[in-house]
């Protein structure tokens, strides 16, 4: 398995795929740039009904104090498409000052370009000055509750601390018209502009046309635009798993010479796509897109290369359980946590590594907990793993081998361990992929089931076969192991 195989021909591509909407000379960019399709009211279907009331209200009051205000982004593609946006941005011609004199209930954020956020109560409305070429179009560090001043103090580059009165950088060309704005984005299908002023929509791109195809085309040069952000890689996956769009050819060729730069994407910034990747309800479609495009190998190295040996099939369908599962939550708005999709994506590693460690007559919680950090400690380069998951992902896979003790009072000890639900949960899954014997989950779903009196005649009667199946564990070796100094997670 070539875990940086992606990476051999980067830099070969020169397959130049010029389409109808998709323009390539920057003066064919220019000149489109001045002549925007206006779809107008009568002619697609966005009502203002579908338009949140606290993002209508951005847009008029920016409106009636003189400016352009679109909405832009996501929520134009949704609503066109008859799905619910899960936020609402606002695009306009006011500086973020300006935005923020508008608005008491705002506050900037964002360092090189700032950015305002209106909060209505749990809701925020985004609004963003038009971008300019210089500006960045990828999510900054951030500055969360970071005050103007301080993040005036933030920026360390001295370029852009020179404002006008009106707030406009000076010295870096960072804000600009809608018509620069539109070439920042990524897909056309996200490059449509909503016009308050007449409801009407603006289509720089051919996006209009992408959305009536369901298909997702990048802005400009393919390559060029995956090398600027090799993110939109992820990004295109995303959609296409979300929208049930389909990739151009022209978006879905560069991966394979291009995947391998997403390995130099800073782990934080991969937490955060993969979350949107595979906690927003299309987690089990998104895996098989990025496996099928060669994406998964580059976010999750350790875990690609044992499904590639694996002749069992065992933990690839043990993720895809667990992704549906996480799924079935979304929809019916259960909570769902990356620590439970982490303990499913890292199984299979995780075992391997572990198997070695009971051969070599480890306790299992203990040998467990000992390749959780193995293989977290190599996952932490790709996809960044917050200690508030790792943590307790580690002791719930390590107190996996608890549950083939059935008998005795530990056993029912185990009832009351704070991570039991966790674990049995995990239980369950491994039971549904067939990576455990199904009896066993039947065994602990049935006894927490029981009145009190009911389970402890349980463990006696099953005394006689429980207790007999966690690995290579003897009783004395249990007692060490289970409280050595390595696994302080895998017993307690
Ligand atoms: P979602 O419905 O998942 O929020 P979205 O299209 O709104 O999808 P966001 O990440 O919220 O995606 O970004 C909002 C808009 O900003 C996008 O529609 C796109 O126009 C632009 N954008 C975001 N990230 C990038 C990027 N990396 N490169 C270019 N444009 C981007
Ligand atoms: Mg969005």
């Amino acid at each position: 398995m070539h875990l940086a195989g992606g990476r051999k021909g980067a830099g070969i591509i020169s397959a130049h795929h010029s389409t109808s909407s998709g323009p390539d000379s920057l003066d064919q960019l220019i000149d489109r740039a001045k002549a925007p399709v206006i779809v107008a009211r009568a002619d697609h279907p966005i009502s203002r009904s579908e338009i949140s009331g606290n993002a209508l209200k951005v847009l008029y009051r920016l409106k009636d104090a003189g400016y352009q205000a679109f909405l832009v982004g996501g929520c134009v593609r949704d609503l066109l498409i008859g799905m619910h946006p899960k936020d609402f941005d606002v695009a306009t011609n006011a500086s973020p000052e300006e935005v923020r004199r508008l608005f008491r209930n705002s506050r900037l954020i964002g360092r090189r370009f700032r950015l305002a956020h209106v909060r209505f109560g749990q809701q925020i409305i985004e609004v963003a000055t038009f971008r300019a070429a210089g500006a960045p179009m990828a999510p900054e560090p951030d500055l969360d509750g970071v005050t103007d001043e301080s993040a005036e103090e933030a920026d360390d580059d001295g370029l852009d601390r020179v404002h006008d009165d009106r707030g406009r950088l000076l010295r870096d060309n960072v804000y600009g018209t809608i018509d620069q704005d539109v070439w920042r984005r990524d897909f056309t299908c996200n490059a449509l502009y909503y016009n308050i002023e007449d409801f009407s929509i603006w289509d720089y791109v051919g996006g209009t046309d992408d959305v009536r195809a369901r298909t997702l085309r990048l802005i400009g040069d393919p390559e060029t635009r995956y090398r600027e952000d090799p993110v939109r890689m992820l990004r295109a996956v995303r959609f296409e798993a979300k929208l049930g769009f389909s990739l151009h050819e022209s978006t879905r060729a560069p991966f394979e010479t291009l995947a391998g730069l997403l390995e130099h994407i800073p782990p934080a910034r991969l937490l955060d796509e993969f979350l949107k990747l595979f906690l927003a309800g299309f987690g089990e479609r998104a895996f098989d897109l990025l496996q099928r495009h060669g994406l998964f190998k580059h976010l999750f190295p350790a875990t690609a290369a044992n499904l590639a040996t694996e002749t069992d099939g065992l933990a690839q369908r043990l993720i895809h359980a667990g992704l549906a599962n996480t799924d079935r939550r979304v929809a019916e708005d259960r909570p769902v946590t990356p620590m439970f999709l982490f303990a499913v994506l890292l199984f299979g590693p995780v075992s391997a590594a572990a198997q070695r460690r009971f051969e070599s007559g480890m306790h299992p919680g203990a040998a467990i907990a000992d390749a959780v950090d193995e293989v977290v400690a190599v996952q932490n380069r790709r996809i960044g793993i917050p200690k508030r998951f790792s943590i307790p992902m580690r002791e719930l896979l390590a107190l996996q081998p608890r549950f083939h003790r059935r008998e005795g009072r530990r056993a029912l000890a185990f009832l009351s361990h704070p991570r039991f639900r966790a674990a049995y949960d995990f239980l369950l899954l491994r039971a549904e992929a067939g990576v455990e014997d199904p009896e066993i989950a039947r065994w602990w779903t049935e006894i927490q089931e029981l009145p009190q009196d009911a389970q402890l005649q349980r463990i006696g009667a099953d005394s006689a076969e429980g207790g007999q199946a966690d690995g290579p564990p003897r009783r004395r070796r249990r007692r060490r192991g289970g409280r050595g100094r390595k696994a302080p997670a895998a017993e307690t």
